[in-house]
This record gives structure tokens, C-alpha cells and sequence, in this order.
């Protein structure tokens, strides 16, 4: 919801400006049709980090940046101005009740697999031992469109 191509770029400067966290590359905005109920088409991106910060801070600090974009929680998968995921920290695997590392979804979606093969094509998925390459060879790319660099 709202100006996506904006929030996005906001969101990153977010992301550049917390202390512990660099933000090394960005790959180009990809138009996608939505996952869940009749809404828009999202743009998605990915985003490749250096942090010192632990797994769980990481996240706690991707949920005050949606916050800080106006996020409401309604319906699940529903309409959003900002969605923040984190996909892979390192080889870790990790799954508590807050947080699950490999993101659980991510190698089914093609708006995730498509912009994170631009970034981190060879970086390797530390459950299904595929790399970010191959796994983007196996899903469906129909609906996940090039648009722009972010900025
Ligand atoms: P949603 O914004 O609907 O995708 O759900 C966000 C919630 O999922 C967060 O509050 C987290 O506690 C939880 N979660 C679990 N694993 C992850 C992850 N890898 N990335 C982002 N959120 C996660």
C-alpha cells in the first residue's frame, strides 16, 4: 500500500543507517503479483548485509523499520506498505518461536528467489543444499517482472 517504490528506498536507508549494519548490495526492484487475497502487485526486492548484530536484534530491527512505514498487521498476506523478511544469515539454521532461519517460504517464491539470484547467486541454502542459483531454476518466475533499480 501506499508509494511502494518510495517505502522501499526509505527502507533501506533505514537499513544503512542502524549501527552494526551495512548494506553491501541491492538488487533491482521486481513487480509481483500478489501471494494471499485480491490486492495490488508488490515490488520486491533483496538486500545482502554485513551485520554484527545477532540473528534475533536483526529481525527486531526489521520490524521497527515496517513499523516505521506505517505497518498494520490485518490479514495475513494481505495488503501492506512494507514487508521485511530475513532470508538467510549465513549458514545458520535456526527455529524458534520468533524467528525461522532459512526463511520457511523462500524457496517456493519466485519474487524472493529471482531478485536474491542477482545478489547471492552462489550462496548456498544450509537445509536443502542448493545454491541461490539453482533454486531460482525450479520455481515459477510467471508474475515476477524486472521494473528498476531502487534508486
Ligand atoms: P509477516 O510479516 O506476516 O511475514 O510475519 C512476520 C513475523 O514472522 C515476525 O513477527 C517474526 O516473528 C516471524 N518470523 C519468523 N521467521 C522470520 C523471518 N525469517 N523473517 C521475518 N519474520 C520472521
Amino acid at each position: 500500500m501506499g508509494d511502494s517504490a518510495a517505502i522501499l528506498k526509505q527502507a533501506l536507508r533505514a537499513l544503512e543507517l542502524t549501527p552494526g549494519l551495512s548494506l553491501l548490495r541491492v538488487s533491482d526492484v521486481y513487480e509481483t503479483v500478489p501471494v494471499g487475497p485480491p490486492q495490488p502487485d508488490y515490488l520486491n526486492c533483496c538486500a545482502l548485509l554485513d551485520t554484527t548484530l545477532e540473528p534475533l536484534p536483526l529481525l527486531q530491527t526489521l520490524l521497527a523499520i515496517e513499523q516505521q512505514a506505517g505497518r498494520v498487521r490485518l490479514e495475513r498476506n494481505g495488503p501492506r506498505t512494507l514487508d521485511l523478511d530475513l532470508l538467510l544469515y549465513g549458514s545458520l539454521v535456526l527455529e524458534t518461536p520468533e524467528l525461522t532461519v532459512p526463511h520457511p517460504r523462500m524457496h517456493q517464491r519466485g519474487f524472493v528467489l529471482v531478485p536474491l539470484a542477482d545478489i547471492a547467486p552462489d550462496w548456498v541454502h544450509p537445509v536443502l543444499k542448493q545454491t541461490v542459483a539453482q533454486l531460482a531454476t525450479q520455481i515459477d518466475r510467471l508474475g515476477v517482472s524486472r521494473r528498476a533499480p531502487v534508486c
